[in-house]
């Protein structure tokens, strides 16, 4: 009998996990379930107005982390903060994590510790408990955290909810993580090619790479928003980079947008690394991943409140879905804005965006999210 081997690189990530979906779609659903697979966490009812949220992240060895480059207690915080990131995309507070560890043979006692000094130091930082977890030994490290969170049914907020007219809102800013990885994965070239004659300079780009190697959760952006009296229409974390989640919010929501380039901020030591790389700096802050901040739209009414509040910038306009999603710079104009996001350890973020040049923007199809980072 001939079995057919359709290689998984195929799908991509996201066409991977429609499929998935796919295959679930006959489980009979809980009335108490709001949303499962296809935001940054699901949510289901825990009591009248009450609501929890649950996401796993995995972190890998070779994958999504080089151990030479990261001190394992930034590892621990790391892998707790992009869960959190995740729950408080969803406006939700965080309340309890559990890991499961896969450790390597040359992973140390004093390594562990690190590691879960890291965990408990995230812990304290958002609040939180951890509950408990799985060990067992593995190829390489292998990190895999689930937190769950808690919010109250009236201020959760979803990809999709974001309406014609809305804004759409940056916290912080981004490009930083990926310049973070540029000089990192420079240093790791220059100490292979000579050897320990070379002293590696990472003094100039502290902030950068502390962007990389330890993200915050941005707990205290929604707490803001709160005291502001904003309830986001639409939220997600920038985890794959700005254009590829303005997306995610397009395809949920419904709608189109149009990203204002010179309004995405990015640090002036993100700008240094660009230009020392001779690369483009504003594909550093619309392509490159792992910035953790969040994006999110809000309805006119709102957009006040968010000028009058500190680190949040408006970045650009919801739009009708037909006009898709674009970029738009004094230099060049109006032109579509791809989602190609991060590849993790892979080259640079593509510059993928090109004359805009008909009425009718790109349609929101999922085969153009092949080939995105995971
Ligand atoms: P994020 O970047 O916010 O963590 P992902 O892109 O990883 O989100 O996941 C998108 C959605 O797909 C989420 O709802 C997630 O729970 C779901 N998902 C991802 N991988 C799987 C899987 N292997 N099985 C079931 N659902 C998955
Ligand atoms: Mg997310």
């Amino acid at each position: 009998m001939s079995q057919s081997f359709t290689p998984i690189s195929s799908l991509g990530e996201f066409g991977l996990i429609d499929r998935m979906q796919s295959r679930l779609a006959d489980i009979p659903r809980s009335e108490n379930l709001i949303v499962g697979i296809g935001d940054d966490a699901a949510v289901y009812r825990a009591g009248d107005t009450k609501l929890h949220v649950v996401t796993t992240d995995v972190l890998i060895e070779g994958v999504h982390f080089d151990r030479t480059f990261i001190p394992t207690s930034y590892l621990g915080w790391k892998a707790i903060a992009v869960n959190v990131s995740d729950v408080v995309a969803m406006n939700a507070k965080p309340l309890y994590a559990t890991v499961s560890a896969g450790l390597p043979r040359n992973f140390s006692v004093e390594m562990m510790d690190g590691l879960y000094d890291g965990m408990a130091e995230a812990c304290k930082a958002y609040g939180m408990e951890l509950v408990g977890g799985d060990t067992s030994t593995a190829h390489a490290l292998y990190l895999s955290i689930t937190v769950i969170g808690e919010v109250d049914e009236k201020d959760v907020v979803f990809r999709r909810g974001a309406n014609v007219g809305d804004y759409l809102c940056l916290s912080g800013d981004v490009g930083g993580a990926y310049a973070g990885l540029k000089v990192l994965l420079d240093q790791r070239e220059q100490l292979e090619n000579m050897g320990d004659s070379y002293e590696p300079d990472l003094e100039a780009f502290q902030y950068v790479i502390r962007r990389q190697l330890r993200p915050k959760a941005r707990l205290d952006v929604i707490e803001g928003l709160k005291k502001a009296g904003v309830r986001p229409t639409s939220m997600i974390d920038v985890s794959d980079g700005v254009a590829s989640e303005v997306h995610h919010i397009g395809l949920r929501s419904g709608v189109g947008a149009t990203v204002r380039v010179p309004a995405v901020p990015f640090d002036p030591e993100t700008r240094a690394v660009a230009d020392q790389f001779m690369d483009d700096v504003d594909a550093y802050a619309l392509f490159g991943g792992e910035d953790y901040e969040l994006l999110f739209t809000v309805a006119p009414e709102d957009v006040q409140a968010i000028d009058d509040m500190e680190g949040v910038s408006v970045i650009g306009t919801i739009e009708e879905a037909a006009k898709g999603v674009r970029a738009y710079s004094p230099d060049t104009g109006l032109m579509p804005l791809h989602p190609a996001g991060y590849q993790h350890f892979d080259g640079p973020p593509q510059t993928d965006y090109e004359t805009f040049d008909g009425e009718e923007g790109p349609s929101f199809d999922d085969t153009e999210f092949s080939g995105d980072g995971a």
